[in-house]
């Protein structure tokens, strides 16, 4: 889906990079090939990873709060993050010994066998084998049961606007508010992630974004202030935001661990920039609660991925009334 011939070649048009491919060649995903001038869809029901998470692992804390979700990764990425935590699957290749083969209507049956409502393409970029969530989501969809993507937001819009008639909800890495650390750490761009962040809410996706903050990389109060003010300002102050707590991983492994000092100061520079519900991740902090905007009372007490109480009633916050952002709250 999502190609076209280019100059002798295809271009494939799924992901803002727009790599147009030679015959025999693949796109930077590694994943998508030109064959006979067609673009082919090299790990279509190949997954390398499967496990049942719960929902808030995603992040989305405000989608189905304390439900498992059957979550899909398969192999290559369009991103070359340097910190990656999923590297070993993001940045392998189809000869990955571990690939699984798994028939795209076997899918909504495996969720329900495991309790899970609905399913989460996730741990690489699930832009790169978007054919194959495409019909597991339509599929779902068809059992009514849900579909996430927890994507980093270089999908085209056009491809993005036809996966909304299955998929639900999105979380969207912001990897940072630089060009620059998009080109040195990511290998891809900014602005495309950030208009389409903007094109996902207004297509009435379910959104939540999520900023890895790395000491020395994007942790500037400036550079935070300046995301949490676009945020505010272009996406919506209801939009969840997480802030993550980055560990050594991959190619950072000479980086420490973000400091509790920084995580709490992001967030507080983003509630004072407006917006209403601001977790921390990835460390022990009640931060990672949801608290009424409103009047403040305490709505669901989290610690790590577990809820240890819930008290959102009919959506709205029991004491005032408040409406509370989300689905299935
Ligand atoms: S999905 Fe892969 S092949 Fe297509 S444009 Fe993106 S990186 Fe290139």
């Amino acid at each position: 889906m999502f190609w076209e011939p280019f100059e002798g070649m295809v271009r494939c048009e799924l992901c803002s990079h727009r790599c147009p491919i030679p015959e025999g060649k693949t796109g930077i995903c590694g994943v998508r090939q030109n064959r006979d001038n067609k673009l082919y869809a090299l790990s279509y029901e190949k997954p390398a990873a499967i496990a049942v998470d719960p929902i808030e692992k995603k992040p989305l804390f405000h989608f189905h709060p304390g439900t498992p979700v059957l979550s899909f990764g398969g192999v290559g990425c369009n991103f070359r993050c340097l910190h990656c935590q999923n590297w070993d699957i993001s940045q392998a290749d189809l000869s990955f010994p571990y690939l699984k083969r798994l028939p795209v209507e076997k899918i909504p049956g495996l969720a329900k066998r495991y309790g899970c409502r609905g399913v989460a393409w996730t741990y690489n970029e699930p832009t790169i084998w978007y054919e194959y969530t495409y019909e597991g989501s339509k599929l779902l969809k068809e059992k009514g049961m849900y579909s996430v993507y927890v994507t980093n937001g270089y999908m085209e819009e056009e491809p993005m606007r036809e996966l909304r008639k299955y998929v639900d909800a999105m979380n969207m890495d912001i990897k940072a508010f630089t060009e620059e650390f998009y080109r040195k750490v990511v290998g891809a761009k900014l602005q495309p992630v950030l208009e389409h962040a903007i094109a996902v809410k207004e297509m009435g996706y379910h959104l939540e974004l999520t900023y890895l903050i790395i000491p020395g990389y994007n942790d500037d109060f400036d550079e935070i202030k300046r995301f949490s003010r676009w945020v505010a300002d272009e996406v919506g102050e209801d939009v969840p935001v997480h802030f993550s707590r980055f560990h050594p991983d991959y190619r950072l492994t000479d980086v420490p661990a973000t400091p509790y000092r920084t995580m709490n100061a992001a967030h507080d520079i983003a509630k004072e920039e407006g917006l209403k519900y601001v977790y921390l991740g990835n460390m022990i902090t009640d931060k990672e609660s949801t608290y009424c905007p409103n009047c403040g009372k305490l709505l669901i007490k989290r610690m790590g991925f577990e809820i240890a109480d819930y008290r959102i009633e009919k959506g709205r916050c029991p004491n005032c009334g408040h409406k509370i952002e989300g689905v299935g709250l």
